[in-house]
């Protein structure tokens, strides 16, 4: 059966946006929701309030993962799950991860609107700390839940002023009682801004990724001597500055380097003591390096460790290197992908075939069962910044490709289970 004459409410979609971009707002016009802030918290009161305004069943797991279920017609068939996060990067966009939860918050309203009985149930998610940006790494609570990463490892990361992630989690009230781990899932969609140029480039609607590239992080320890700038010669210094100098260069170039497919990047550092008068002692920073190619990455990262190694001993400094985070790459089900590419024909929308380049907590529900994404247009590619935006069209777009989607599997009656074992 064809739906093709259902589609959500714009101006709905675009109020329940704007009043969840209230929380968190920064003067330029982006939001700052740091996962398990007091922002993070009042985002989360706000979703589960409209969990409970539409009536459905609400859990939140130990790792304070909010779900809200609505009941399908027949309790043996297993659940679609949609969703994705409502944290973001420090002076982030308001459309990253938020989109999804708020797009599927408004396919249920439509759902509900027109009395439409699904066969099975249909449980909207929104996930903790899918950003990373203030505990390391990213994408915890689809990773928890998914047992690729071990609750009580996540529990005792800290942020950078040494806040245990557990303590923050029971300060904002959210440390629920249900245990984080997978259940049967017929299958996840999660429907997010791209982040990147492509859509708008090709003036394409919607975008259908094939998958996710792989996603390892590291982060690097360095140690030289402290002293003062003055006196001290340039011979024999063990700055440790310049070693992390020389490195970011080696991971910036790594990519051309390697022959291409694939970005490395260093985005986060640490000098101490930071003062202008004292040759740093102590540096910190992070790399992150994605590829289609889960071997080419691993290979990349080889050659850059050595690079590494090569650097501290010249300039007399230690060096630690923590491997802290690897996402293998996700190709997405097919036969998902295929239905969404049907919508969007049916729609009128004209799609575009693309992987992506951003970690999403689809990942780690591919591990899981069948999942897909839709990605809308982001303007000017432009995304974790304030100017982050997303047009109210493209948003509705890509909220209906979602609702047919979800339509569509939540009505298929298979009962085997697709629970992925591996
Ligand atoms: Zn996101």
């Amino acid at each position: 059966m064809k739906f093709s004459y259902l589609h959500v409410n714009e101006g709905r979609l675009q109020n329940t946006l704007e009043q969840m971009a209230k929380i968190g707002a920064t003067s330029g016009g982006g939001v700052q929701r740091l996962t398990l802030s007091n922002e993070d918290k009042l985002a989360r009161d706000l979703f589960v309030k409209w969990l409970y305004d539409l009536n459905l069943e609400v859990t939140i797991d130990e790792m304070g993962n909010i779900f809200g279920k609505q009941q399908g017609k027949n309790p043996i068939l297993h659940p679609v799950i949609s969703g994705s996060h409502l944290d973001s990067q420090p002076k982030g966009g308001r459309f990253d991860g938020t989109l999804g939860v708020m797009g599927t918050l408004e396919v249920l309203k439509t759902i509900q609107d027109l009395d439409l009985e699904t066969e099975r149930s249909i449980i909207i998610v929104n996930w903790t700390n899918e950003e990373g940006s203030r505990f390391a790494p990213a994408m915890v609570g689809s990773g928890v839940w998914s047992g690729a990463l071990k609750r009580d490892w996540v529990y005792n990361r800290k942020d950078i002023d040494g806040k245990r992630f557990e303590d923050e989690l029971s300060r904002i009230g959210y440390k629920g009682s249900i245990p984080c781990q997978k259940r049967p899932v017929y299958c996840y969609y999660e429907y997010h801004i791209e982040q990147g140029p492509l859509l708008e480039r090709a003036k394409k609607t919607i975008g259908v990724p094939k998958g996710i590239v792989c996603l390892h992080w590291y982060d690097v320890y360095l140690e030289g001597e402290a002293n003062q700038v003055g006196p001290t010669p340039m011979e024999g210094r063990h700055d440790a500055l310049c070693a992390a100098a020389e490195m970011i260069l080696k991971v910036n170039t790594l990519p051309n380097r390697m022959g291409g497919n694939m970005v490395a990047t260093v985005g986060e550092i640490q000098n101490h003591p930071n003062s202008r008068n004292i040759i740093p002692d102590k540096v910190h920073f992070t790399v992150d390096i994605r590829s289609w190619d889960d071997d080419h990455a691993l290979s990349a990262w080889k050659l850059v460790r050595q690079n590494f190694e090569d650097i501290a001993a010249r300039r007399g400094c230690t060096i630690r290197i923590e491997e802290t985070w690897r996402v293998d790459r996700s190709p997405f089900d097919k036969k998902m992908i295929h239905e969404i590419k049907t919508i969007t024909d049916e729609l009128g929308y004209p799609h575009l075939d693309m992987i992506s380049g951003a970690g999403h907590d689809a990942s780690y529900m591919n591990q899981v069962c069948p999942t897909a994404m839709i990605f809308a247009p982001s303007m000017s590619g432009r995304s974790h910044v304030e100017i982050e935006n997303t047009s109210w069209k493209d948003c509705e777009a890509g909220a209906n490709v979602l609702l047919h989607a979800i339509l569509h599997s939540a009505n298929e009656k298979r009962v085997k289970s697709k629970l992925r074992t591996h």
